[in-house]
């Protein structure tokens, strides 16, 4: 067919680097004891680099387990012929989801007593056994339970023949924040409350799996790894924090890149693009490239990102519209229609890493890796 042969590169892509998530995951895991497990989240897509992709080279650099959002998430793992342990961190609810994620070979989350009575229902009138995480909260007040009537819900499952507890988790809300005296001592209470929590059912906790941290958490120091940590950010290329940058080496496993479509040389005081709110201090060469908000380069980055051609830096102008952007390449005749631009990640020895845009548009580096959309196509190097 005529049309399946459009090169995926015909206007702007991203490039996922698949040997990047494997050496990633090794990295990480020389951090780890050596009975410390890692779970690999790949909720979001795999944080937009394609969730298959990640997922298979997770696996190969030694991950465990995989976490993710969705049932669907899930679901679409076990099609690819994915078959090791998945956990659904989002929230079922239903007997028809909880009913699929059995079936799925999926681990539900459990937060509260009604759910895990479904969940016993389900089992049973599938004459089958139900692997469940319970997920207590120590303080992020999103999921979980309340510690209040968490014995309460482990020791039921002792009378749900149907039911096997597989793990108990909790969440860190400030460890990737700015660490100031307020997150440090917070994320300090949180571990403690966990802590006192699986001593506490102690006699039923031996047996699973014991896990609290996320990236930051993981980097924080072996105190919060427990039996796992599940990993997101880190996996992709980038510490959360700033201060454990040199704690492992990471390599950024994406790249948004974009193709000039037309150069226009234009005399001094032109007004570039919606609003004019750039206007050329001299006469100007000016590449138009085919990338836009509507592909994930956030409006609010407008005239404030560089990007990066043949691993040089050129200043991005005017407001980025819907599908296109503006660069100025003055400084350089050479570049031509058809020109690879770097929006995001590698080019050569430099890198545009999330932090920059983040920066900039007061988002996080998790958001504008999840951000980039389906028109860009995903090219697996
Ligand atoms: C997304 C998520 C993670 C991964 O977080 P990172 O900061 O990306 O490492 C871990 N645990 C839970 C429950 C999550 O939802």
């Amino acid at each position: 067919m005529l049309f399946d042969k459009i090169d995926p590169r015909q206007r702007a892509w991203v490039e996922v680097f698949p040997s990047a998530i494997t050496q990633n995951t090794l990295a990480i895991k020389s951090l780890l004891s050596d009975s410390c497990l890692l779970m690999a989240v790949v909720k979001a897509d795999g944080y937009g680099h394609g969730s298959e992709t990640v997922a298979s080279a997770a696996l190969r650099g030694g991950a465990d387990s995989l976490g993710v959002a969705t049932l669907q998430e899930g679901i679409d793992l076990r099609k690819v012929g994915l078959i090791c342990p998945i956990l659904v961190l989002g929230n079922l609810v239903t007997s028809e989801e909880l009913d699929i994620c059995l079936k799925a070979d999926l681990m539900p989350t459990i937060s509260c007593i009604q759910q895990i009575k479904l969940c016993q229902k389900i089992a049973e009138a599938n004459s089958t056994k139900f692997n469940v995480h319970i997920k207590i909260d120590t303080g992020m007040t999103r999921l979980g339970c309340d510690l209040a009537i968490a014995s309460e819900l482990i020791y039921l499952i002792d009378n749900l023949p149907n039911i096997i507890l597989k793990g108990i988790y909790s969440h860190l809300a400030l460890a990737d924040g700015e660490s100031d005296n307020y997150a440090e001592k917070f994320t300090s209470l949180q571990k403690t409350k966990f802590e006192k929590f699986i001593s506490h059912v102690a006699d039923r906790s031996h047996s699973c799996c014991i896990h609290l941290a996320n990236s930051a958490g993981t980097f924080l120091g072996k105190e919060l790894h427990f039996d796992m940590v599940r990993i997101g950010l880190a996996l992709y290329g980038y510490s959360p924090l700033k201060k454990f940058q040199n704690n492992v080496f990471l390599q950024p496993a994406l790249a948004v890149r974009a193709k000039v479509t037309l150069i226009r040389d234009v005399p001094s005081n032109v007004g570039v693009s919606y609003g004019h709110t750039f206007k050329t201090k001299s006469p100007s060469r000016l590449a138009v490239v085919g990338i836009g908000y509507a592909d994930g380069v956030n409006r609010a980055l407008s005239g404030k990102i560089s990007v990066l051609i043949d691993g040089k830096f050129y200043p991005q102008v005017g407001s980025i519209t819907m599908d296109q952007l503006v660069v100025d390449i003055t400084e350089n005749p050479h570049i031509k229609v058809g020109s690879v631009v770097t929006l995001l990640g590698p080019d050569g020895k430099a890198c545009i890493s999330p932090f920059q845009w983040s920066s900039i548009s007061g988002s996080i580096p998790w958001e504008i890796l999840c951000g980039f959309k389906y028109r860009l196509p995903r090219v697996v190097i």
